[in-house]
């Protein structure tokens, strides 16, 4: 497994005990990273913080990615605490509940422009902020997470898959523009998982149970296992790999019928 060892880094995405995103914070903070969790609203302050009390010496900051004085906050406290910043974890998603349970072409402007915003401008206007701290420690990684349905039609993920393809597409701008600075830019395309954002998703368990029938290995993912491969691509493994999106959903992808 990757070794974090002093390794500083943001995750941004952590909601609950079942977040992805607090899987791999775990996971990184095991192999010996220290952690910055972020809270987007004073309603999930005491559930991010509670959590954060499980690791090593974290620190728990305020970030609502719509808000850009948020973000320019994050960035000075992050400067001022950690002084630098070796990898960003990007687990940030949303979209109004109508925009996942309408026919998609009802889809509204404004439910439109709220998906984009939180779930794929957001990883352009983060890296932004987290660039010049992955600088002074040479470089760094920034990860985020996708869903196949930016690819293929899924039942009620709607908006979702197209804000998912926008954030695809931003991947590999962010890593053509940030490689010169040695910032790699990937993304984890994982297999549906039972979180607080997939129960958002009308009909969801019935995709949960598609997969487990007709993925190679006849079975759904686990959050340990997206979070193995998050240290992968957070770790010097994989130095060399850049604009990448790799599918971590026991092979669903590749099946036709
Ligand atoms: P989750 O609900 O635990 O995480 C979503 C996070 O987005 C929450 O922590 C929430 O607080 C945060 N968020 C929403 N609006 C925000 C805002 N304005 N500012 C800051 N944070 C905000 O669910 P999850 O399934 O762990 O989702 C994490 C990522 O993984 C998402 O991008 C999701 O699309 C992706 N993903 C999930 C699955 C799945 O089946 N669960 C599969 C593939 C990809």
């Amino acid at each position: 497994m990757a070794d974090l060892a002093g390794k500083l880094g943001l995750i941004v995405g952590v909601a609950n005990k079942r977040s992805i995103s607090w899987a791999i914070a775990q996971a990184a903070a095991a192999a010996g990273a220290r952690i910055a969790l972020t809270y987007p609203s004073e309603r999930l302050e005491e559930n991010v913080r509670e959590l954060a009390a499980k690791l090593e010496n974290p620190l728990v900051l305020p970030c609502d990615v719509t808000k850009d004085e948020d973000l320019a906050a994050l960035a000075a406290s992050l400067d001022r605490e950690f002084g630098g910043l070796d990898f960003l974890v990007h687990g940030v998603a949303f979209a109004q509940a109508a925009e996942l349970s309408s026919p998609f072409v009802q889809t509204s402007r404004e439910g439109f422009r709220v998906a984009l915003d939180v779930s794929a401008y957001s990883l352009i206007s983060l890296a932004r902020v987290a660039a010049p701290l992955m600088e002074k420690r040479g470089g760094g990684s920034i990860l985020t997470l996708t869903y196949l349905g930016s690819q293929r039609v899924f039942p009620n993920y709607n908006v979702m898959g197209v804000a998912k393809a926008a954030l695809e597409a931003s991947v590999r701008y962010l890593a053509s523009d940030l490689g010169a600075r040695n910032i790699r830019v990937n993304a984890i395309s994982a297999g549906p998982i039972k979180t607080l954002a997939a129960s958002g998703i009308s009909g969801f368990s019935s995709i949960l149970q598609v997969y487990r029938e007709r993925a190679p290995l006849k079975r759904n993912v686990e959050l340990a296992e997206v979070a193995d491969a998050a240290m992968f691509l957070l770790g010097a493994g994989s130095r060399a790999v850049t604009g990448e999106i790799l599918l971590v959903d026991a092979g669903y992808h590749i099946v036709g019928l």
